[in-house]
C-alpha cells in the first residue's frame, strides 16, 4: 500500500534494521524502543489492523506469532521470555495502520 510506512519498509524503500524475514513476515527494530529489545513483526501483505482482519488473514497473523517464536530463539529469549503486544484502533494506541506485533524483551517490559 502506497502511503503505508511499513509497506515501504517491506519494499525496501525506507530503511530499517531487519531482525528476521521469511516469505510472509518481516521483523525490524522499532525506531523508538520502549524496552531493551523492541522489534516490530509485520506481515508482508498489508492488513490494516486486527479490527479490519478477515478470516482469511488468520493464517498470516499466525505466521507473525510463529515468527515471534523464531525471533525469540534467535535473540536468546527462548527461556527468559518476552512480551507480545498488539495495539488495536485509536483507543488501543494504534498509530501505524499495518498490523504488527510489538516484540518486547530484555528486562522490564511490563510498562512498555
Ligand atoms: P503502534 O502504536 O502499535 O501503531 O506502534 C507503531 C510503532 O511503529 C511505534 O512504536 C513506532 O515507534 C514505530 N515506528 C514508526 N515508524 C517506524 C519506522 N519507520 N521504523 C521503525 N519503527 C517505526
Ligand atoms: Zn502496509
Amino acid at each position: 500500500m502506497k502511503d503505508c510506512v511499513f509497506c515501504r519498509i517491506i519494499a525496501r524503500e525506507t530503511a530499517a534494521d531487519v531482525e528476521y524475514e521469511d516469505d510472509a513476515v518481516l521483523a525490524f527494530r522499532d525506531i523508538y524502543p520502549k524496552a531493551p529489545v523492541h522489534v516490530l513483526i509485520v506481515p508482508k501483505r498489508h492488513i490494516a489492523s486486527v479490527m479490519a482482519m478477515e478470516a482469511a488473514d488468520a493464517e498470516t497473523l499466525g505466521r507473525c506469532l510463529y515468527a515471534a517464536r523464531k525471533l525469540g530463539e534467535a535473540k536468546g529469549f527462548a527461556e527468559r521470555g518476552y512480551r507480545l503486544r498488539v495495539n488495536c484502533g485509536p483507543e488501543g494506541g494504534q498509530v501505524v495502520y499495518h498490523v504488527h506485533l510489538h516484540f518486547l524483551a530484555g528486562g522490564r517490559t511490563s510498562g512498555a
